[in-house]
Order: structure tokens, then sequence, then C-alpha cells
């Protein structure tokens, strides 16, 4: 069911669509997905597709989990790297796997303890998690080397830019339900350099938190 054969041929399919951070591709081999998935859909695993997490959420599709890390860590060592949208935890443990410290906020409860008990049993320590509306970032734990958002704002928040350290690296969905395009946003002195990555449908980035 999830044989290294079926996680073989995913990592063959990231390649041929143009992933070639083999950091990023050898975390993505040995991070197992299975494990942030229901019982009922774990066969499923190693589909490069979006899944149902429950609450209306999704577990990101592999290769564009693979395509944000891959534009996180280009510029070098990842000190700190702040999420927006923990969900299942897949794109965390990724990330968690390649950066000294991650700091992930969530605003939906039951999947915030959910990400939290899966990432624990995968050993990963180095991660702060925060139960909150993650659209105004984590001011305190700033700046960041890289901000990934997995939902899509209308908008690009202002705050996530002032959190980016020099040099740091926005990676953000933005638009409205259905196609957004997936953004790159470099700090450099007082200039951001933006670019399009991919277009790419996620959920919104949705205000306020749900305690269940
Ligand atoms: N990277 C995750 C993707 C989850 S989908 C994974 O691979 O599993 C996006 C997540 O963003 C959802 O869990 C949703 O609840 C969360 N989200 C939406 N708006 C948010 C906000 N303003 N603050 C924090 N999380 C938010």
């Amino acid at each position: 069911m999830t044989s290294q054969r079926t996680r073989e041929r995913l990592l063959g399919r990231l390649l041929d669509q143009g992933i070639k951070s083999m950091e990023v591709l050898d975390v993505m081999r040995s991070t197992p997905r299975h494990i942030f998935l229901d019982e009922a859909l774990a066969h499923r695993a190693y589909e490069d597709v979006a899944l149902p997490i429950g609450h209306n959420q999704t577990i990101s599709q592999p290769y564009i989990v693979a395509r944000m890390t891959e534009a996180c860590v280009a510029s070098g060592k990842l000190n700190k790297a702040l999420e927006i949208g923990t969900g299942s935890g897949y794109q965390t443990a990724i990330l968690a796997s390649l950066a000294k410290k991650v700091y992930t906020i969530e605003r939906i409860k039951p999947l915030l303890n959910r990400a939290k008990k899966n990432l624990k049993l995968l050993g990963l320590r180095n991660i702060d998690y925060k139960h909150d509306d993650g659209s105004l970032g984590w001011e305190e734990k700033g700046p960041f080397d890289a901000i990934l958002a997995t939902a899509a704002p209308q908008t690009v928040p202002h705050e996530l830019l002032d959190q980016l350290a020099e040099g740091g690296r926005l990676i953000i969905p933005v638009g409205g339900e259905g196609r957004q395009e997936l953004k790159l946003i470099t700090k450099q002195g007082n200039e951001f350099n933006e670019g399009v990555l991919d277009l790419v449908r996620f959920v919104p980035l949705l205000k306020g938190q749900l305690h269940q």
C-alpha cells in the first residue's frame, strides 16, 4: 500500500516536473505522507494530488510542497521559517527537516492538535505552534528567512512583508478561489522583488480562529 515502489514513483514525478534541489528531494523521499492522512485515504498518500483532511481543508499536493520548499531554501541555509496554515502538518515536516527552527500557525484547533501529534511522532522538535489567525504573521518571533503560506489571501498582507529578514523570501498563493498565482517575493534592502512561480489552487486564507 505504501510500498517503497509507490514512494519512488512519486519521486520520479517530482524530478520529471522540474524539482532540482537534492536536499528537498531527499527529504520528500524520507518523510512519510500517509501518517498525515486518515486511514481510509492512506493508500492514496503517494499520489501527486491534494487530499481532504477534514474541516473542509486539504493536504497540499506533493509537487507544490516540493516547489514551495525549493523556493524557501534557494538562498541557502534556512535559520528561521514561518508557515501559515499548518493543516495536516505535512509541509511543516518537510520544512522542519531543512530549517533550524519552524514556526507554524493554524486557525483550526483540532487540525493543529493532530498535526502536533504526528510531527512529534516523527521526532521533529524544532517547531513552535500557534493556534491563531496567521494573516498577521508572528511578529515576536521574526524576522524570518522564509515565510510560506499554504492558504490564499486576496492580496499580500503587508505584515508578512514586514517580518521578512534581509534577503528573506515570502512564498504565497494570491487570488480568489479557483486559480491563484503562487508568488515569490524577496526582500532586498527597502525593495521587494516579485515573481510568479506557478498557477495553483489553495484554500482561502480566512480571518479569525476556530476552536473545533
Ligand atoms: N500545508 C498544509 C495545507 C493545509 S490547507 C498541508 O499540507 O496539510 C491550508 C490550511 O490553512 C488549512 O488548515 C486552514 O485551516 C489554514 N488557514 C486558513 N486561513 C488561515 C489563517 N488566517 N491563519 C492560519 N491558518 C489558516
